[in-house]
């Protein structure tokens, strides 16, 4: 297994994520068995992380984790969890709703924990007074509940580096979405760039984009069997990100025993890429891309009438045509109403400052379209507002 070393902590490269458990067809409940071989290969070949957050499997993703990890010494693997800002009925007792976590994984302190899905939309509630959860979570770090306080961050580079600035020296590290899809589509180059500069952990969810980068269409893996005949699409995709020094854990959300044995085999050693490989990579990233070339120069800004952050929206657009994640329509909730897409006029002003001719009021009448007949973050949390008013006793 290859180690990272962060403040003293020897961590697992590979963090097990607990967010994708398979269900027992006949239950539907989560397969405890197939949970804990996959943890007991995983443990026995040095895996010593595991990720799981209050929301994850209706609540159930916490519990099961704590099964399988029962037969072991607690001080023998870190767990990471989260808490839910992004699915808060309205300000509650932070630190009672910690607890509930705390009694859940059966443990009194979080190696790791995570403000969950910081972004354009939860801002609403991470950076609010009336809330004040980073406040409690500080005191709660302080008080050696929580050994190291980060955030897991969905939004764009913008948001990354003022929410940093806003808490200084208040949190060790970040998780975000990184891959070689991503590195330039979400623009995690530069957020790689931004928390290496200012001394934070990075630890990575979504190294495969959703599975996206592990089962490629067979043009595009057959030009990598043709590099590495036995490896995996999925190898490439973690030994990309184990080519990148800051990132100290990637994690993966594994569900199936052979995912756990393919991603060991990834992790038992470290082989970087050549850079006929990383050339092949992102070769392939640009052809899964859809979209618009949109740089984020914001020549385009200056003239718009209706004021509307076009780099912002054009980002979400690109996103939203290679898949169409839930975290970018959240994104989009966070905007206020005369910001979003359908608030473009059309004027075509932005078309003639625009140095790459982006026909963007077309892209931005499509992404209007697929907003509106889209999913609201703010539906979905409703749902699960009732668990935690429950887990509360509200
Ligand atoms: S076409 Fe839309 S985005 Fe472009 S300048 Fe006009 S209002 Fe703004
Ligand atoms: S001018 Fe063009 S490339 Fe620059 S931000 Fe606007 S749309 Fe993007």
């Amino acid at each position: 297994m290859i180690y990272t070393e962060f403040r003293g902590e020897k961590i697992s490269r590979l963090g097990f994520g607990c967010m994708r458990f398979a269900k027992d067809p006949a239950t539907g409940e989560i397969d405890q068995a197939k949970v804990n071989a996959m943890f007991e290969k995983a443990i026995a070949a040095g895996v010593n992380y595991f990720d799981t957050a209050y929301p994850y499997l209706d609540g159930k993703s916490e519990l099961a984790m704590t099964e399988a990890l029962k037969n072991y010494p607690r001080e023998s693997y870190y767990i990471a969890d989260k808490f839910p800002g992004h699915s808060l009925p309205g300000p509650i007792d932070n630190r009672a709703l910690f607890e509930v976590s705390l009694k859940k994984c059966n443990t009194d302190y979080f190696d790791f924990y995570l403000l969950h899905n910081v972004n354009e939309w939860s801002m609403k509630v991470y950076g609010s007074d009336e809330y004040h959860v980073v406040e409690d979570f500080k005191k709660l770090k302080e008080e050696g509940k929580i050994h190291y306080l980060g955030f897991s961050f969905h939004g764009g580079v913008e948001l990354l580096e003022q929410f940093l600035d806003a808490h200084p020296g208040v949190f060790d590290f970040v998780q975000i979405q990184c891959n070689y899809l991503d590195w330039t589509l979400q623009n995690a180059k530069r957020k790689y760039e931004i928390l290496t500069e200012r001394g934070l952990g990075i630890w990575v969810m979504e190294p495969c984009r959703g599975g996206k980068l592990a089962k490629l269409p067979e043009e595009l893996s057959a030009k990598l069997k043709a590099l590495r005949p036995e490896a995996s699409d999925a190898s490439f995709a973690f030994r990309f990100l184990q080519g990148l020094p800051n990132i100290k854990v990637i994690l993966s959300g594994m569900n199936e025993v052979f995912q756990v044995e393919d991603n060991l085999k990834t992790f038992e050693s470290y082989h970087p890429l050549s850079e006929e490989e990383e050339k092949t990579l992102f070769e392939i990233a640009e052809s899964l891309k859809a979209g618009v070339p949109c740089t984020a120069c914001r020549y385009c800004c200056a003239g718009c009438p209706m004021e509307l952050n076009i780099p912002f929206l054009l980002e979400c657009y690109n996103s939203i045509k290679v898949e169409r994640a839930f975290s970018v329509l959240m994104r989009m909730d966070g905007l206020e109403p005369d910001k979003r897409p359908e608030a473009c006029i059309g004027c075509g002003q932005c078309m003639h400052a625009c140095p790459q001719g982006i026909d963007v009021p077309s892209a931005l009448a499509e992404l209007a379209e697929i907003y509106q007949n889209g999913p609201k973050w703010a539906d979905r949390a409703k749902g699960r507002h009732e668990s935690i008013k429950k887990d509360l006793g509200m």
